[in-house]
Protein backbone atom coordinates (compact mmCIF):
# COMPACT_ATOMS: atom_id res chain seq x y z
CA UNK A 1 0.00 0.00 0.00
CA UNK A 2 1.60 3.47 -0.71
CA UNK A 3 2.38 5.97 1.91
CA UNK A 4 0.73 8.81 1.69
CA UNK A 5 1.39 10.38 4.73
CA UNK A 6 5.66 10.13 5.96
CA UNK A 7 6.97 12.08 8.82
CA UNK A 8 10.57 11.39 10.31
CA UNK A 9 11.79 12.69 13.22
CA UNK A 10 9.60 16.14 13.44
CA UNK A 11 10.31 18.62 15.49
CA UNK A 12 8.32 21.48 15.77
CA UNK A 13 8.95 24.68 18.51
CA UNK A 14 7.02 27.69 18.75
CA UNK A 15 9.75 30.57 19.72
CA UNK A 16 11.11 28.61 22.82
CA UNK A 17 8.84 26.36 23.00
CA UNK A 18 9.18 22.69 21.84
CA UNK A 19 5.34 21.70 21.26
CA UNK A 20 6.34 18.40 18.91
CA UNK A 21 9.50 16.35 19.45
CA UNK A 22 11.31 13.92 17.35
CA UNK A 23 7.84 12.56 15.91
CA UNK A 24 7.75 9.98 13.30
CA UNK A 25 4.73 8.69 11.93
CA UNK A 26 4.08 6.84 8.51
CA UNK A 27 0.22 6.82 7.23
CA UNK A 28 -0.96 4.53 4.33
CA UNK A 29 -3.43 5.08 1.42
CA UNK A 30 -7.11 4.06 2.42
CA UNK A 31 -6.29 4.31 6.64
CA UNK A 32 -8.42 6.43 8.76
CA UNK A 33 -6.19 7.47 11.70
CA UNK A 34 -7.49 9.14 14.87
CA UNK A 35 -4.86 11.68 16.32
CA UNK A 36 -5.54 11.96 20.16
CA UNK A 37 -4.75 14.12 22.82
CA UNK A 38 -5.60 16.32 25.84
CA UNK A 39 -6.04 19.50 24.97
CA UNK A 40 -2.61 21.41 24.28
CA UNK A 41 -0.91 18.35 23.21
CA UNK A 42 0.08 19.64 19.65
CA UNK A 43 -2.67 17.47 17.34
CA UNK A 44 -3.45 20.86 15.85
CA UNK A 45 -0.10 22.21 15.70
CA UNK A 46 0.73 18.79 13.60
CA UNK A 47 -2.36 18.77 10.95
CA UNK A 48 -0.80 22.59 10.45
CA UNK A 49 2.58 21.38 9.37
CA UNK A 50 0.72 18.37 7.49
CA UNK A 51 -0.52 20.66 5.44
CA UNK A 52 1.85 23.29 4.91
CA UNK A 53 0.23 26.09 7.03
CA UNK A 54 3.38 26.25 9.29
CA UNK A 55 6.89 25.80 8.38
CA UNK A 56 9.31 23.47 8.59
CA UNK A 57 12.08 22.63 6.56
CA UNK A 58 12.34 18.80 6.47
CA UNK A 59 10.92 15.86 8.00
CA UNK A 60 7.18 15.61 6.43
CA UNK A 61 6.28 13.92 3.11
CA UNK A 62 3.08 14.26 1.43
CA UNK A 63 2.06 12.04 -1.27
CA UNK A 64 6.01 11.68 -1.57
CA UNK A 65 6.53 15.83 -2.12
CA UNK A 66 6.45 18.34 0.82
CA UNK A 67 3.70 19.75 2.18
CA UNK A 68 2.25 22.72 1.06
CA UNK A 69 3.22 22.03 -2.76
CA UNK A 70 0.23 22.98 -5.23
CA UNK A 71 -0.36 19.07 -6.51
CA UNK A 72 -0.44 17.95 -2.95
CA UNK A 73 -2.90 20.04 -2.13
CA UNK A 74 -5.09 19.55 -4.87
CA UNK A 75 -5.37 15.86 -3.64
CA UNK A 76 -6.22 16.91 -0.13
CA UNK A 77 -9.17 18.39 1.84
CA UNK A 78 -9.30 19.65 5.56
CA UNK A 79 -11.65 20.80 7.69
CA UNK A 80 -9.89 22.76 10.45
CA UNK A 81 -11.36 24.46 14.04
CA UNK A 82 -13.47 27.35 13.20
CA UNK A 83 -15.69 27.84 10.01
CA UNK A 84 -15.52 30.48 7.27
CA UNK A 85 -18.80 32.41 6.83
CA UNK A 86 -18.87 35.30 4.73
CA UNK A 87 -21.22 37.81 4.42
CA UNK A 88 -23.87 37.97 1.46
CA UNK A 89 -22.34 34.76 -0.33
CA UNK A 90 -25.06 31.39 -0.31
CA UNK A 91 -24.19 27.72 0.04
CA UNK A 92 -24.10 26.87 -3.55
CA UNK A 93 -21.61 30.01 -4.10
CA UNK A 94 -19.32 29.09 -1.87
CA UNK A 95 -19.15 25.38 -2.84
CA UNK A 96 -18.93 26.63 -6.81
CA UNK A 97 -16.44 28.94 -5.93
CA UNK A 98 -14.58 26.42 -3.65
CA UNK A 99 -14.97 23.84 -6.97
CA UNK A 100 -13.40 25.94 -8.68
CA UNK A 101 -10.08 25.79 -7.46
CA UNK A 102 -9.47 22.10 -8.05
CA UNK A 103 -8.92 20.16 -11.35
CA UNK A 104 -11.36 17.36 -10.66
CA UNK A 105 -14.17 18.64 -8.31
CA UNK A 106 -17.36 16.82 -6.95
CA UNK A 107 -20.53 18.25 -8.57
CA UNK A 108 -21.68 20.73 -6.51
CA UNK A 109 -25.23 19.71 -6.44
CA UNK A 110 -24.12 16.02 -5.79
CA UNK A 111 -22.71 17.41 -2.71
CA UNK A 112 -25.49 19.63 -1.09
CA UNK A 113 -27.64 15.95 -1.52
CA UNK A 114 -24.90 14.03 0.26
CA UNK A 115 -24.21 16.62 2.95
CA UNK A 116 -27.84 17.08 3.73
CA UNK A 117 -27.76 20.57 2.66
CA UNK A 118 -30.26 20.86 -0.02
CA UNK A 119 -32.75 22.51 1.82
CA UNK A 120 -30.53 25.01 2.72
CA UNK A 121 -28.95 25.24 -0.51
CA UNK A 122 -29.58 29.08 -1.59
CA UNK A 123 -29.45 30.03 2.01
CA UNK A 124 -27.12 33.17 2.92
CA UNK A 125 -23.83 31.07 5.24
CA UNK A 126 -24.51 33.72 8.14
CA UNK A 127 -28.25 32.95 8.43
CA UNK A 128 -26.91 29.14 9.11
CA UNK A 129 -26.86 27.43 12.69
CA UNK A 130 -23.56 26.86 14.10
CA UNK A 131 -23.98 22.46 13.57
CA UNK A 132 -25.03 23.44 9.63
CA UNK A 133 -22.14 25.64 9.12
CA UNK A 134 -20.15 22.81 10.00
CA UNK A 135 -21.53 20.58 7.89
CA UNK A 136 -20.91 23.23 5.06
CA UNK A 137 -17.45 23.44 6.27
CA UNK A 138 -17.33 19.46 6.03
CA UNK A 139 -18.74 20.27 2.18
CA UNK A 140 -15.92 22.16 1.20
CA UNK A 141 -13.68 19.48 2.38
CA UNK A 142 -14.64 17.18 0.20
CA UNK A 143 -15.81 19.36 -2.76
CA UNK A 144 -11.70 18.86 -4.44
CA UNK A 145 -12.71 15.07 -4.28
CA UNK A 146 -9.66 14.59 -2.04
CA UNK A 147 -7.67 11.26 -1.52
CA UNK A 148 -6.59 12.82 1.85
CA UNK A 149 -9.40 14.41 4.39
CA UNK A 150 -7.17 15.75 7.50
CA UNK A 151 -10.58 16.85 10.01
CA UNK A 152 -9.63 18.75 13.41
CA UNK A 153 -12.51 17.98 15.70
CA UNK A 154 -14.80 17.72 12.82
CA UNK A 155 -18.02 17.21 15.02
CA UNK A 156 -17.94 20.19 17.62
CA UNK A 157 -21.07 21.89 17.25
CA UNK A 158 -22.80 19.21 15.26
CA UNK A 159 -26.23 17.89 16.63
CA UNK A 160 -26.47 13.74 17.43
CA UNK A 161 -28.28 14.00 14.32
CA UNK A 162 -25.71 15.38 12.36
CA UNK A 163 -22.74 14.01 14.03
CA UNK A 164 -24.19 10.69 12.71
CA UNK A 165 -24.58 12.11 9.51
CA UNK A 166 -21.44 13.26 9.34
CA UNK A 167 -19.46 9.18 10.62
CA UNK A 168 -21.72 7.89 7.77
CA UNK A 169 -20.16 10.27 5.21
CA UNK A 170 -16.77 9.08 6.63
CA UNK A 171 -17.76 5.38 5.94
CA UNK A 172 -18.66 6.37 2.52
CA UNK A 173 -15.53 7.72 2.45
CA UNK A 174 -13.36 4.66 3.66
CA UNK A 175 -15.33 2.58 1.17
CA UNK A 176 -13.95 5.19 -1.75
CA UNK A 177 -10.84 4.20 -0.42
CA UNK A 178 -9.81 7.85 1.34
CA UNK A 179 -7.10 8.36 3.61
CA UNK A 180 -8.27 10.18 6.58
CA UNK A 181 -6.72 11.74 9.84
CA UNK A 182 -9.17 13.00 12.49
CA UNK A 183 -8.54 14.19 16.12
CA UNK A 184 -11.92 14.18 18.45
CA UNK A 185 -12.97 14.61 21.67
CA UNK A 186 -15.40 11.86 21.45
CA UNK A 187 -13.34 9.06 22.18
CA UNK A 188 -16.35 6.44 21.60
CA UNK A 189 -16.45 7.27 17.58
CA UNK A 190 -12.74 7.36 17.03
CA UNK A 191 -12.72 3.58 19.19
CA UNK A 192 -15.10 2.53 16.15
CA UNK A 193 -13.71 4.42 12.87
CA UNK A 194 -10.36 4.57 13.08
CA UNK A 195 -8.11 1.79 12.01
CA UNK A 196 -5.16 3.19 13.99
CA UNK A 197 -4.61 5.53 16.95
CA UNK A 198 -1.91 8.18 17.56
CA UNK A 199 -1.69 9.10 21.02
CA UNK A 200 -0.06 12.47 21.33
CA UNK A 201 1.62 13.22 24.84
CA UNK A 202 3.83 15.87 25.69
CA UNK A 203 4.79 16.64 21.69
CA UNK A 204 5.37 12.55 21.31
CA UNK A 205 3.74 9.74 20.60
CA UNK A 206 2.73 7.86 23.77
CA UNK A 207 0.82 5.00 21.44
CA UNK A 208 0.89 4.18 17.93
CA UNK A 209 -1.64 0.85 16.49
CA UNK A 210 -5.01 -0.20 16.78
CA UNK A 211 -7.32 -0.50 19.27
CA UNK A 212 -6.86 -4.04 19.99
CA UNK A 213 -3.50 -3.45 20.36
CA UNK A 214 -3.87 -0.63 22.73
CA UNK A 215 -6.12 -2.74 25.10
CA UNK A 216 -3.97 -5.44 24.89
CA UNK A 217 -1.35 -3.59 26.26
CA UNK A 218 -3.81 -1.66 28.98
CA UNK A 219 -5.37 -4.71 30.10
CA UNK A 220 -7.88 -3.04 31.95
CA UNK A 221 -11.34 -4.49 32.64
CA UNK A 222 -14.54 -3.05 33.97
CA UNK A 223 -16.26 -5.02 36.54
CA UNK A 224 -19.87 -3.20 37.41
CA UNK A 225 -22.43 -4.69 39.41
CA UNK A 226 -24.83 -3.67 42.54
CA UNK A 227 -24.22 -4.74 46.64
CA UNK A 228 -25.74 -3.51 49.69
CA UNK A 229 -21.59 -3.71 50.93
CA UNK A 230 -19.48 -0.47 51.22
CA UNK A 231 -16.92 0.06 48.68
CA UNK A 232 -13.97 -0.59 51.35
CA UNK A 233 -14.88 -4.19 50.53
CA UNK A 234 -13.29 -4.04 46.84
CA UNK A 235 -10.65 -1.32 46.90
CA UNK A 236 -7.61 -3.39 48.27
CA UNK A 237 -8.92 -6.78 45.59
CA UNK A 238 -6.54 -8.11 43.37
CA UNK A 239 -5.48 -5.82 40.64
CA UNK A 240 -8.22 -3.13 41.67
CA UNK A 241 -6.96 -0.10 40.43
CA UNK A 242 -9.82 2.83 40.82
CA UNK A 243 -13.02 1.92 42.67
CA UNK A 244 -16.62 4.04 42.55
CA UNK A 245 -19.91 3.98 44.05
CA UNK A 246 -23.06 5.10 43.16
CA UNK A 247 -25.58 5.05 45.76
CA UNK A 248 -25.52 0.74 45.41
CA UNK A 249 -23.57 0.36 42.44
CA UNK A 250 -20.03 -0.18 42.17
CA UNK A 251 -17.57 -0.18 39.32
CA UNK A 252 -14.21 -1.61 40.28
CA UNK A 253 -11.47 -0.68 37.37
CA UNK A 254 -8.70 -3.47 37.33
CA UNK A 255 -5.72 -4.33 35.19
CA UNK A 256 -6.56 -7.84 35.58
CA UNK A 257 -9.89 -8.85 35.05
CA UNK A 258 -9.12 -12.39 35.96
CA UNK A 259 -7.31 -12.02 38.81
CA UNK A 260 -10.11 -9.57 40.14
CA UNK A 261 -12.89 -12.01 39.56
CA UNK A 262 -11.23 -14.71 41.44
CA UNK A 263 -11.11 -12.41 44.52
CA UNK A 264 -14.84 -11.54 44.33
CA UNK A 265 -15.92 -14.93 44.44
CA UNK A 266 -16.24 -15.22 48.56
CA UNK A 267 -18.74 -11.52 47.75
CA UNK A 268 -20.85 -13.28 45.28
CA UNK A 269 -23.25 -13.92 47.67
CA UNK A 270 -23.65 -10.31 48.21
CA UNK A 271 -23.67 -9.41 44.67
CA UNK A 272 -26.22 -9.19 41.73
CA UNK A 273 -26.44 -7.92 38.18
CA UNK A 274 -22.66 -8.57 37.69
CA UNK A 275 -21.04 -7.18 34.45
CA UNK A 276 -17.54 -7.76 32.53
CA UNK A 277 -16.66 -5.00 30.07
CA UNK A 278 -13.26 -4.20 28.87
CA UNK A 279 -12.25 -1.43 28.64
CA UNK A 280 -13.31 1.09 26.31
CA UNK A 281 -10.75 3.70 24.47
CA UNK A 282 -11.82 7.00 27.21
CA UNK A 283 -11.07 4.44 29.96
CA UNK A 284 -7.33 3.65 28.60
CA UNK A 285 -6.64 7.74 27.26
CA UNK A 286 -7.87 8.84 30.59
CA UNK A 287 -5.27 5.80 32.51
CA UNK A 288 -3.26 7.45 30.42
CA UNK A 289 -3.25 11.00 31.23
CA UNK A 290 -3.74 10.27 34.74
CA UNK A 291 -6.99 10.28 35.41
CA UNK A 292 -10.03 8.05 37.09
CA UNK A 293 -11.03 6.59 34.35
CA UNK A 294 -14.87 6.11 33.88
CA UNK A 295 -17.46 3.90 32.27
CA UNK A 296 -18.30 5.41 29.01
P1 LIG B 1 -4.02 20.61 20.55
O1 LIG B 1 -4.52 20.77 19.17
O2 LIG B 1 -3.59 19.21 20.86
O3 LIG B 1 -4.97 21.15 21.60
P2 LIG B 1 -2.13 22.70 19.81
O4 LIG B 1 -1.37 22.17 18.65
O5 LIG B 1 -3.23 23.66 19.54
O6 LIG B 1 -2.67 21.46 20.69
O7 LIG B 1 -1.12 23.39 20.84
C1 LIG B 1 0.06 22.75 21.29
C2 LIG B 1 0.82 23.71 22.17
O8 LIG B 1 1.31 24.78 21.37
C3 LIG B 1 -0.02 24.36 23.28
O9 LIG B 1 0.79 24.48 24.42
C4 LIG B 1 -0.38 25.71 22.70
O10 LIG B 1 -0.54 26.66 23.72
C5 LIG B 1 0.86 26.03 21.87
N1 LIG B 1 0.52 26.88 20.70
C6 LIG B 1 -0.41 26.60 19.75
N2 LIG B 1 -0.43 27.57 18.81
C7 LIG B 1 0.52 28.47 19.16
C8 LIG B 1 1.00 29.70 18.60
N3 LIG B 1 0.50 30.17 17.44
N4 LIG B 1 1.98 30.34 19.25
C9 LIG B 1 2.52 29.86 20.40
N5 LIG B 1 2.12 28.70 20.99
C10 LIG B 1 1.14 28.02 20.39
Amino acid sequence: MSKVVDVKELTFSYGNKKVLKNLNLTIHQGEIVGLIGENGAGKTTLLHLLLGLLPTDRGIKIFGDKPGRRNACQRIGSMLQGDIVLANVTVTEMLYEAAAQYPKPKDVTELLQESGLQAQANQLLTNLSGGLQRRVTFALALVGNPALLFLDEPTVGMDAQARKMFWQQIQILRDLGKTIVITSHYLEEIQQTADRLFILQNGTFAFQGTFQELQNKYKRTIIHFRTKLTIKSFQKLAAVVAATQAEDWIDLTSDDGDATLRALVPFLPAISNLSIQRASLENIFLKMINKRGSLS
